[in-house]
Parts: structure tokens; C-alpha cells; sequence
């Protein structure tokens, strides 16, 4: 595709030195010798233009294409939106995939086996991560009608996509992830939760158990529960609960996978049941999707709204006006994504979703001086979520009124309930934006931070060290900034320890992941959940010396707070990982 004309009095980006890093090596455009060809105003042009001309098929579109490519390109150069990865590499370019997540079905033959490989290997090179479920796979030793012999089960062709997965390499640098998942009752279950034991094994996947509703009261009670085989659907084995339950809570201590997901409770929020049964979700586990479905997601910066002098510090008029554009940018997405598959096509377009969500929590946070840990910091979080959810839904009925709604609406839920009509099936999910956060300076997700100045280890060896710039400009502000003060936070990572140095209401507020209780993660995840009709992305970290108990806590509370499934991390219990303060790295 040729280069789109820059417009003459386009403002040029100003851009962090990590993100220059970040863009020039994986989001350029390249030429014939591997050389970007574009800079980081043509990239955001490129990606504002080409979103924005979708617009051109709806002929009562309220904005012209042209407005709109300017308002784009404005959102994202002042970092206050950004949409997924795939996105910013591939709009306007010949691959034009723009997805993120994709799920992508295993039956229980070898054909469908392979074939899922192959469909996972195309989407990897298009720069979208894939998650499967594998419970519908007959167990290891079950009998093979065709062959005579045995299955070998879900966990030996795990490896098969795990190798695929290791030799396809996303845009020359980045690796395909991948989402594994088993049903708690799959028959196999106990080799898939010790299957990453050995450290490097699987490491292009994530592992999560799909826990279902009896198997968490068979847990409460400390009772059996069947094993059922999913291509007889008779019972082969029991197992007790609470055994499985621990199994789980002290492979996740040791490497942290597998993680789980409450499988009922998403399906309970799966907005179009007949067109079929949630199964798995994409790699980070924020996105439950259908199989064959993708969702493109976008997070908007919430650093960038703030505004001391507005009613709770927060630009509510701004933030409004940057969500109504971003579910516009993202629905256009949908329109100007190219899939690998007819059928990903098809599943996309019916339910048109979504996944619009947050980043810059944390920093919006030290600029309110609200501790993350904290009922207050609760209240907002509660807050500003609802406040997305309700103005994303307002911008997808806008869309209804000028596109027509997603075409599998009269068979959803909202019908049902009347509730729209909406543009998109769902429209909230907060994403890990582990690059978007480089890209635009800001704290990822909703995650406190790792460190006020850490190291990061990204793409082969390279290493990028960064001091929290709202915390620096509080010391300045406190008169206690010195060049020695700082080198001894970059060693540490986190001021807890600093009483002696730094007044109280700095080391209040300036919190970072492992300073903060694990009931402060889990209630900051659930009061994002409460208003995001996917899911939501988060690690509770743990110091390295959390305890088995700790982690069954985590699990529990996840549970009982209506969260759609927990990842937790303990420091240094993996001798390779990607966020590390100046003591480890
Ligand atoms: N993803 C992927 N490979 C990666 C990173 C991310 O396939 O190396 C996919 C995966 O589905 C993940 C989603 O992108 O859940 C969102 O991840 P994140 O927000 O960190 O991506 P970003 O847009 O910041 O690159």
C-alpha cells in the first residue's frame, strides 16, 4: 500500500526515547532491507487515516473522515488513547490484521488438531495472540476408533503448538502467546497443572484451569468430584476437590502458572449464548471470546485526565470525549481489519466486540495522592470504570443509530433484557498494555507500579531503565530530591523501607505492586470488573517470600469477589522475568 501524504501543518510527535526503541524495532513499516521507512508522525498518520476513512462507508456518519483522521492522529499523539499493538504495526499496510486476541477451537480429532495449529501459526504472523481450550480432547489412553491405539492427550499436543508457536516469529521480533486452557473435570487434569513444572517448558503459553461453580462448592465442602471424559461424556475417575485446589495453589506459588478462570461466571456474561459456549480466553486472559471470535481492544490514558481543579480531580468532560472517539476508532478497527480465516471474518462481524479500557491507573493515582491501597482508592477506581462503561455504551448506541446494530443483537442478551441497541457485543476489557504503556509513558493497566525507577528487560537483552516522573516531581516538590536519594530508590524500587529519608505522605502514596496487601490487588481487579463486560487483565505480585497460603487466599478471594479469574506472581520464583528493581536485575 503507498505511503499516505502527510498533511503540511501536521503537528510532529514528540515521543519518549523508549518508545522510539519500542517503535522504530517491532511498529515501523519496513523496506526490502529490513529498515523502517516510516517515522513515528507517518506511523500515527498512517494509522489515523486509514481508521478514519471507514467512515466514508456510512453515509449518515455525523463526522467527515477527514475530521476524524485529525482527531485520531491528536488522540494518540497526546497519548490519551491508544489501540492494540497489531493495530499501530498493521493499519493501512497489505496484512491489515488489527487484533489482538483471537480463540480458536481444538476438536477432538487429528484433523481439527492440526488444523487449529495452522490457524494459529497464520494469526501469530499477523501479530495477534491466540488462547484454545483443549477440554474437549478425549483423555491420555482413551481409545482411538479409526487407528485402534491410544490418545495421547491434551497435554502431548500442547507441545505441538508450543513448538509451532516457537518457530513463528511475530513481526521478525515478537513471539505468538498463547492462552491454554483444561476444564478443572477434564480427566487430565492433574498432569496439565504440573505440566510447567520444569522451568522453560511451555513457555510460549499461559496455563489456566477453567474452574467451574460445583467444583468450587466441592472445594468448600472437601468433597469428590467427577472427572468426566469429554468424548463419552461418561465419568472416569473422581478426584477430591480441596487436593486438586492445593495442587493448583502450590504450582502457582512455585512458577505462578497455572492461573485459573471461573468459567460459569463467564458464561453467565457471554452476551450472544446461541451462537455458542465460552471456552477459553485470549493469552493474558482478559478477553473470553467464542471460537473464532477476535476482539481488538484500545486503552484509554488515564493519567492524562487529570485535573485538580475538577470534582474528584478528574476531567470527567475530557475523558467523556476521548471515549466516545475511541469506540468509534475501535468499531472502525473491526471494518478495516483483514482476517487470516473466512470464519474469523464472519464470527467478527456478527458481534462486532469490542475491548475498551484503561491505562495510567497508578500514575493518575500518585497524581490525586491516593494510595492504591486504599478505600479510596477503590471508590474512584468503581467510579471512573462505571463512567467508561456507561459513556462507551452511549457512543456504541450513537453507532447503532448511524451503522445499524451488530448483526446477532436480536439474539442477545441486551434484546432480551432491553437494553440497547449497541453497536458491539461488548464493549469494556482492560488490557495488561504491556507495549502501549511504553509507547505512551504511562503506567500499564490498572496495575500499580512494579517500581518507582526500574530496570525493564524487553525484546532480546535489551534493557530500558525508567524513574516514575510524578514521583520525581514530588520530591522536587518537597525540597528532598537528590541525585543520591535517587540512586538508592533505583536500587530498592520501592521507598516502604525509607522512613528516615522521605515524610509519611510521600511513602503513603508512592506505593508500588509489592508493597501494596494482595486484598488491595484483588479489590482493585474486582471493582474494574464490576463495570467491564470482559474481563480484566492483572497480577497480584507477591514478595518472594509469600506463602502458599497467601496464594490460596488470592485464589479465594478472587472467588468470592466475583472476579472472572486471578493471576498471581511471586518475585524471583522464575530465575527469567521481564520486571525486575535495581537489587535483582
Ligand atoms: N499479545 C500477544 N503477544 C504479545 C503481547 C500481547 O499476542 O507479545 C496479545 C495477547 O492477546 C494479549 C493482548 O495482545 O492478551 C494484549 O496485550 P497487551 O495489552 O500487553 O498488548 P499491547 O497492545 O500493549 O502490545
Amino acid at each position: 500500500m503507498a505511503e499516505p501524504t502527510l498533511p503540511a501543518d501536521l503537528k510532529p510527535v514528540e515521543i519518549n526515547t523508549n518508545a522510539e526503541i519500542v517503535l522504530s524495532k517491532r511498529y515501523y513499516r519496513k523496506g526490502g532491507d529490513g529498515k523502517p521507512v516510516e517515522n513515528s508522525t507517518q506511523m500515527f498518520w498512517r494509522v489515523a487515516s486509514s481508521i478514519a476513512e471507514e467512515e466514508n462507508k456510512y453515509p449518515k456518519s455525523t463526522v467527515p473522515a477527514e475530521t476524524l483522521a485529525r482527531q485520531f492522529y491528536d488522540l494518540m499523539t497526546e497519548w490519551k488513547f491508544l489501540p492494540n499493538s497489531p493495530t499501530l504495526m498493521n493499519a493501512g499496510t497489505d496484512l491489515g490484521q488489527l487484533s489482538a486476541c483471537f480463540v480458536l477451537p481444538v476438536g477432538d480429532s487429528i484433523e481439527e488438531i492440526f488444523d487449529a495449529v495452522k490457524f494459529a501459526a497464520m494469526i501469530h504472523k499477523s501479530g495477534g495472540g491466540t488462547g484454545f481450550s483443549f477440554s474437549r480432547l478425549r483423555p491420555k489412553e482413551a481409545r482411538v476408533g479409526s487407528t485402534g491405539g491410544v490418545a495421547s492427550g491434551p497435554v502431548s499436543f500442547l507441545r505441538i503448538f508450543n513448538t509451532a508457536t516457537e518457530q513463528i516469529k511475530q513481526g521478525g521480533t515478537r513471539r505468538g502467546a498463547n492462552m491454554g486452557i483444561l476444564r478443572v473435570d477434564h480427566p487430565d487434569i492433574l498432569e496439565f497443572i504440573r505440566a510447567k513444572e520444569r522451568e522453560g517448558e511451555f513457555n510460549n503459553f499461559n496455563f489456566s484451569v477453567a474452574l467451574t461453580e460445583d467444583f468450587m462448592k466441592a472445594v468448600e465442602k472437601n468433597e469428590e468430584y467427577p472427572l468426566i471424559a469429554p468424548h463419552t461424556k461418561r465419568e472416569r475417575g473422581r478426584l477430591n476437590a480441596r487436593e486438586v485446589f492445593e495442587l493448583l495453589v502450590r504450582k502457582a506459588w512455585e512458577s505462578g502458572d497455572p492461573g485459573i478462570v471461573f468459567l460459569d461466571r463467564i458464561n453467565r456474561d457471554n452476551p450472544t449464548p446461541t451462537l455458542g459456549e465460552i471456552e477459553s480466553t485470549n493469552p493474558c486472559g482478559e478477553q473470553p471470546l467464542l471460537p473464532y471470535e477476535a476482539c481488538n481492544l484500545g486503552s484509554v490514558n488515564l493519567a492524562k485526565v487529570f485535573a485538580p481543579e475538577k470534582d474528584a480531580g478528574v476531567d470527567w468532560d475530557e475523558l467523556r470525549r476521548i471515549i466516545h472517539l475511541a469506540v468509534r476508532f475501535l468499531d472502525n478497527v473491526i471494518d478495516a481489519s483483514q482476517f487470516p480465516l473466512e470464519r474469523i471474518t464472519e464470527m467478527v462481524r456478527m458481534n462486532r466486540k469490542i475491548g475498551l479500557g484503561v491505562m495510567g491507573w497508578a500514575d493518575l493515582l500518585y497524581q490525586l495522592r491516593i494510595p492504591y491501597n486504599s478505600q479510596e482508592a477503590v471508590h474512584l477506581a468503581e467510579r471512573v470504570m462505571e463512567f467508561v462503561l456507561e459513556e462507551g455504551r452511549a457512543a456504541s448506541r450513537q453507532l447503532a443509530k448511524e451503522r445499524g446494530e451488530f448483526p446477532a443483537y436480536a439474539e442477545s442478551v441486551y434484546a432480551e433484557r432491553g437494553l440497547g441497541p449497541f453497536r458491539n457485543a461488548t464493549i469494556t476489557t482492560i488490557a495488561p498494555t504491556g507495549t502501549l504503556s511504553i509507547i505512551a509513558g504511562c503506567s500499564s493497566g490498572i496495575e500499580p507500579l512494579f517500581a518507582l525507577s526500574f530496570a525493564r528487560n524487553v525484546m532480546d537483552g535489551e534493557r530500558l531503565v525508567e524513574t516514575n516522573p510524578y514521583f520525581e516531581a514530588a520530591l522536587r516538590e518537597e525540597g528532598c530530591w537528590s541525585q543520591k536519594l535517587m540512586e538508592s530508590i533505583a536500587a530498592k524500587g520501592s521507598v516502604r523501607q525509607m522512613a528516615d529519608i522521605l515524610p509519611d505522605s510521600l511513602r503513603k502514596v508512592f506505593v508500588t505492586a509489592m508493597d501494596i496487601e494482595p486484598v488491595y490487588h484483588l479489590k482493585m481487579q474486582a471493582a474494574f470488573q464490576q463495570y467491564t463486560d470482559n474481563a480484566v487483565s492483572k497480577t497480584v505480585n507477591l514478595p518472594h517470600d509469600a506463602t502458599v497460603d497467601d496464594i490460596r487466599n488470592i485464589y479465594w478471594m478472587a472467588y468470592e469477589q466475583g472476579c472472572k479469574g486471578v493471576t498471581v506472581y511471586r518475585d524471583g520464583c522464575l530465575s527469567s522475568q521481564v520486571l525486575c528493581t535495581g537489587d535483582s536485575s
